[in-house]
């Protein structure tokens, strides 16, 4: 099986390209974000205290996450429940990160993601995909672009969406986002030493997926 495995920080264009590049290349895209997220609603949902791992952790024995492809589409299941609009709430996106601080939350979904990358050829995206769920990967990749041209890629999506949102706000979530997902102890997001960094600030979607398209094609031909 192939695996490529796609790292960074939130809203550098992680999910835009893997499923572009998944879709050509005709593999399974994996949004490992979307599992963290689902325990994070689950947690919001259940009044589960997002900072208290003990909490938390007992929570997990009750919480049944699932990916399931529908039309080659990743659908996010919690429990029965269908969730893969719910979890892209910005609300959702910060217990998301709370929670990915936690050992006991990271082990629990660790073996999910290896498993889809041993049954499938991937393109897998999150924050430690070439460093711990996949180190052997054949293609790294680490996607970057400035804080302040994340926050307005992420002005335009909610823009598109009809969500009014203030610059400034949003700014302030993405430097704390990746502060927290950063600094934490278990699995931060870093650059794997064999990744090849990519800094999309200057880059449209096109020229981003062209040229990850050109390292794939170096790599595994
Ligand atoms: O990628 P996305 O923004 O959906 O991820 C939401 C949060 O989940 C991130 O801020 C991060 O804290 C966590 N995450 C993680 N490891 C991954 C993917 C996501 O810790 N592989």
């Amino acid at each position: 099986m192939i695996a490529i495995a796609i790292d960074g920080p939130a809203g550098a264009g992680k999910s835009t390209i893997a499923r572009s590049l998944a879709q050509k290349l005709g593999y399974l895209y994996v949004d490992t974000g979307a599992l963290y997220r689902a325990i994070g609603l689950y947690c919001m949902e259940n009044a589960v205290p997002l900072g208290d791992k003990a909490a938390v952790t007992a929570a997990l024995p009750h919480i049944r996450v699932e990916l399931r492809y529908v039309d080659g589409v990743q659908r996010v299941l919690l429990g029965e429940r269908d969730v893969s609009e719910e979890i892209r709430r910005q609300e959702v996106s910060m217990a998301a990160s709370s929670v990915s601080a936690m050992d006991t939350v990271r082990a629990f979904l660790l073996d999910m993601q290896r498993e889809m990358a041993l049954r499938h050829d991937v393109v897998m995206d999150g924050r430690d995909i070439g460093t711990v769920v996949l180190p052997d990967a054949d293609v790294k990749i680490y996607l970057t672009a400035t804080a302040e041209e994340r926050t307005r890629r992420r002005m335009e999506e909610y823009a598109a969406k009809g969500i009014a949102a203030d610059y400034q706000t949003l700014l302030r979530e993405v430097n704390l986002r990746d502060e927290q997902d950063k600094n934490r102890q278990v699995a931060p997001l870093k650059k794997a030493e064999d990744a090849i960094e990519l800094d999309s600030t200057e880059l449209d979607a096109q020229g981003v997926l062209a040229a990850i398209e050109r390292i794939v094609k170096e790599k595994i031909g």
